[in-house]
């Protein structure tokens, strides 16, 4: 089943968008069935799962985590992250910075945004990123590396405010290159939607998509 969901899913993502397939929840040959179809690039947004699941599988898996980060578990994942998406805060940009300098890594992350209208949605807006990026300390951050900015639209069947949300982190995505990271190559990533809303997320300039029902099938337990 695996297999054929993710060829499916496969089948719908251009070749320059990263598929995330968002495994949290799921057991360990749940993510080998999908490793054996060639996936190799996993999201999970639990620190400690995230963990586990590493140490029993491949190691050239890529890990995204994608959830709330909180400080002391940055630990857990510093050796081994490929990409943090949920930066909501200098305070936690500054707590992985010191995670990634004892393992002498440089950890990429990205600048989750709140698009959504619900409260609940974690993210900074466009003016406390920019204070974020004129700070002095951000400046002077070596260990991490700011590849881009991430959302999540609202829950709803409107598909013309999930359409305008993923417009509004594109906008944000674009202002900030022009302003913070011409120069940069790095700053490439948008990180936008899941599998209910990915095909208007790609239409909107997603580079990376998070899925994991259309894939793994319902979770057992929300999150
Ligand atoms: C769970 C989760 C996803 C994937 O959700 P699906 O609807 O199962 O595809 C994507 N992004 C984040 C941040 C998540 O927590």
């Amino acid at each position: 089943m695996i297999q054929e969901n993710l060829n499916i899913v496969r089948a719908t993502v251009p070749s320059n968008v990263t598929l995330i397939a968002v495994s949290k929840t799921k057991p360990i040959p749940d993510l080998q069935e999908a490793y054996d179809a060639g996936q190799r690039v996993f999201g999970e947004n639990k620190a400690l799962e995230m963990r586990d699941k590493h140490q029993e599988l491949p190691k050239d898996i890529h890990w995204h985590f994608i959830g709330h980060l909180q400080t002391n578990k940055i630990k857990y994942i510093a050796p081994f992250v490929t990409l943090i998406h949920s930066i909501d805060s200098a305070s936690l940009l500054e707590a992985v910075n010191k995670e990634a300098a004892k393992k002498e890594r440089v950890i990429d992350c990205l600048l989750q945004f709140h698009i959504a209208q619900e409260e609940t949605k974690f993210g900074l807006d466009l003016e406390e990123a920019k204070s974020l990026l004129e700070s002095e300390s951000y400046k002077n951050l070596k260990n991490i590396r700011i590849c881009g900015v991430m959302g999540m639209a609202t829950f709803t069947d409107d598909t013309n405010q999930v359409r305008n949300e993923f417009k509004s982190l594109k906008d944000i995505f674009d202002f900030l290159k022009e302003n913070y990271f011409k120069d940069d190559a790095a700053f490439k990533e948008i990180s936008m939607g899941m599998s209910d809303d990915y095909p208007i997320a790609i239409e909107e300039g997603a580079t990376m998509v998070r899925v994991g029902s259309k894939i793994f099938g319902a979770r057992n337990y929300s999150i």
